[in-house]
């Protein structure tokens, strides 16, 4: 797994690209861990990936009406198989943290990467889905040295009282453990 500095793009994961994004205006030297699940709880769904790139199908499901004005999109994806999706190049601005602020900045989009997990805030994650965020992190870290250990946050934690996600769920200890361990 590595990152084209040309392209900003991973070249192992599967590109579908979002109209959702605009230019950075700051270096990036932050991750920020989210959950999305569509409808919630259902998994496999693909209506992440088409809500992300703007062609979700508003009457395909009660929730969807719910969040039809909603443009957002993250840089990447991983389904509970461990499938990673980007839809946004690194050196593009995501708009995935909306109003948020860390260490004293605010919008957080202007210098994060945004990476969604396929879950809820409630459900356990898979295995590979820890594994394959890992992994990510190692070849983020490697182009953009600044992102260090402190700098990789949960949406909770950069929008709190607006945003749960990735919720009690998610086990920072147990990703630290990986990221020990794996060697991308
Ligand atoms: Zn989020």
């Amino acid at each position: 797994m590595k990152i084209d500095q040309t392209t900003g793009l991973l070249d192992t994961a599967k590109y579908l690209p979002s109209p959702h994004c605009n230019e950075r205006p700051s270096d990036i030297d932050m991750i920020v861990v989210h959950n999305i699940s569509l409808p919630p709880a259902e998994f496999g769904t693909g209506w992440v990936e088409k809500f992300f790139c703007g062609k979700l199908d508003h009457s395909a499901h009660p929730y969807f009406e719910t969040i039809k004005e909603l443009k957002v999109s993250a840089h990447l994806f991983i389904s509970r198989l461990g499938v990673i999706t980007q839809f946004v190049p690194f050196q593009m601005r995501a708009w995935h943290a909306g109003v948020s602020g860390f260490d004293g900045k605010e919008n957080c989009n202007d210098f994060s990467i945004g990476i969604e997990l396929e879950g809820t805030d409630d459900s356990p994650y898979e295995t590979i889905q820890y594994q394959k965020l890992a992994d990510l992190i190692q070849i983020l870290q490697k182009t953009y040295p600044a992102i260090t250990r402190q700098r990789i946050v949960g949406h909770s934690d950069i929008a709190p009282g607006r945003k749960t996600d990735p919720g009690p769920s998610f086990d920072w200890r147990y990703l630290d453990c990986v990221l020990a361990t794996c060697s991308a």
